[in-house]
């Protein structure tokens, strides 16, 4: 009989902590797993999946105008009801939560609802109940973070309560330049909210390909959307029709609400790592090695709690490496290079591989391919929307080191073609590949010139 409870106590039923669990029971280990809020984590309730649910209500604005405008379609006049989409948006996610709960079950894993915190490296308690663990994984993620600096910052909203609105605002102020913000003010603006956007750089979507920002920052405003960069607010207040906003330039703006989106932190705060010795970074990161050991052996964190790179599909992958590591005596270091990603902004982007910038920074001699052009769906419309593409490749290899894309589909057709830039394929393989024609994505297999020969 083992000294321990259990072989694994995870922290964290969200994407990463139930892959972990599941993964690690089937390799015959003794699983449980503590859950405060919602099983399925941040992704299933308040982040992709409804987050993708409202990008889909919101998109049909456009469509119904394309379909009236040029396809010979009529329709009466189209009406939108906040409440019904909310309402099936919650019944989806309970569905899935009970798929949580069915898939934990099913797999050997004990469920514990209740707040866990770490006693010490083999130990945890859950509500006055003590467990110990040979391993204890902690996958708790990470919460919205609202800048404290900024005077009545508590008005602000964050995406969390946005999933929950009652009524459908009239007037938004979106705050951030990252995913979440460019997502909201896309959904908000196609469902017919008026958005501001305000952001305190130059351009929104840091760390994204310059071309690919800048185009969607055009897209956006032709979609509506009023872009305000280089400003923050100063000051919010609470008025009788929302909330009152000044920026740092003095300029006063009213809206309903205002949605801070201005990032996420990781969710360590009170756990009891400090008291088991956990190293935990500034911003409240653990500190993990390669294999997502913290410097206290039998403690584990892998996900947004450990801020390396905060998406759904990385945690999991996270999660695997782990489980082969402790329980299948396969030693696995997650890879975080190539990692694909979209934002699914109005139109999407697609990103995977090195930017240009990034490219050049790292000291390759690139090529850039680069095509902007309107889609044949849009022909028959008013539509202005333009796609845009783009390809570094390295000048000495031939390598495609990163493919980008703004316009519809982006995300799909980024999934496929990561496949080719992580295996390293070549520019020369990439133009033997024929098109499918007519299709956007073929644009990347027919990049024939590079642009701007400036290496
Ligand atoms: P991001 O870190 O992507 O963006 C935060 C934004 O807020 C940045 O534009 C940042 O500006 C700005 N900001 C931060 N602090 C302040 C401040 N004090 N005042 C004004 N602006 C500020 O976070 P998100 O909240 O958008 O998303 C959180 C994470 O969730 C992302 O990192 C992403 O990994 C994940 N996510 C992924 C999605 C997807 O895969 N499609 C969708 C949604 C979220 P600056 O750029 O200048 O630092």
């Amino acid at each position: 009989m083992s000294e321990y409870d259990y072989d694994l106590f995870v922290i964290g039923a969200g994407s990463g902590g139930v892959r972990a669990s599941r993964l690690a029971a089937s390799f015959g280990a003794k699983v449980a797993v503590a859950e405060e809020r919602f099983l399925g984590g941040t992704c299933v309730n308040v982040g992709c999946i409804p987050k993708k649910l409202l990008v889909y209500a919101s998109a049909f604005r456009e469509e119904l105008k394309e379909a009236t405008e040029g396809y010979g379609w009529s329709v009466g006049e189209a009406q939108f009801d906040w409440a019904t989409l909310i309402e099936n948006k919650n019944r989806e996610i309970e569905r899935l939560n009970g798929v949580y709960a069915h898939l934990l079950d099913s797999s050997g894993v004990e469920t514990i609802e209740g707040r866990a915190v770490i006693e010490g490296p083999n130990s945890v308690s859950v509500a006055g109940r003590h467990f110990s663990a040979r391993h204890i994984l902690v996958a708790t993620g990470g919460r919205a973070f609202r800048p404290p600096e900024i005077e009545g910052i508590e008005h602000a909203i964050t995406s969390d309560e946005a999933f929950y609105l009652e009524d459908l605002p009239k007037s938004i102020l979106v705050m951030g330049g990252g995913y979440i913000a460019v997502e909201f003010a896309g959904i908000f603006s196609g469902l017919g909210v008026e958005v501001c956007q305000l952001y305190r750089g130059p351009l929104f979507l840091r760390g994204f390909d310059d071309d690919l920002r800048a185009h969607l920052a055009d897209e956006i405003r032709e979609a509506g959307v009023n872009l305000v960069f280089d400003r923050v607010p100063t000051q919010i207040e609470r008025c009788s029709n929302g909330v009152r906003v000044t920026l740092d330039d003095g300029q006063i703006l009213e809206a309903d609400y205002l949605l801070a989106a201005t990032g996420r932190i990781p969710y360590s705060a009170d756990l009891g790592l400090e008291k088991a010795g956990v190293k935990v970074a500034s911003n409240g990161a653990i500190e993990v090695d390669e294999y997502s050991q913290t410097n206290i052996p039998s403690i584990h964190a892998i996900g947004d709690v450990t801020d390396r790179m905060n998406l759904t599909p990385v945690a999991i992958h996270e999660a695997i490496c782990l489980a082969n590591t402790l329980f299948a005596d396969r030693p696995m270091a997650p890879s975080h290079a190539c990692v694909p990603a979209a934002v699914f902004s109005q139109p999407p982007l697609g990103t995977v591989g090195l930017t240009e910038a990034e490219a050049r920074e790292q000291g390759f001699k690139v090529d850039i391919y680069r095509s902007s052009f309107r889609g044949l769906k849009q022909t028959l419309t008013s539509s202005r929307s333009r796609t845009l593409m783009k390809l570094v490749v390295d000048q000495e290899t031939d390598r495609v080191l990163g493919a980008h894309m703004a316009g519809h589909e982006a995300a799909e057709i980024i999934q496929g073609l990561a496949v080719a830039v992580k295996a390293g394929l070549t520019k020369g393989q990439w133009d033997a590949t024929l098109p499918i024609h007519p299709t956007l994505a073929e644009e990347f297999v027919t990049l024939r010139e590079p642009v701007g020969l400036i290496d």
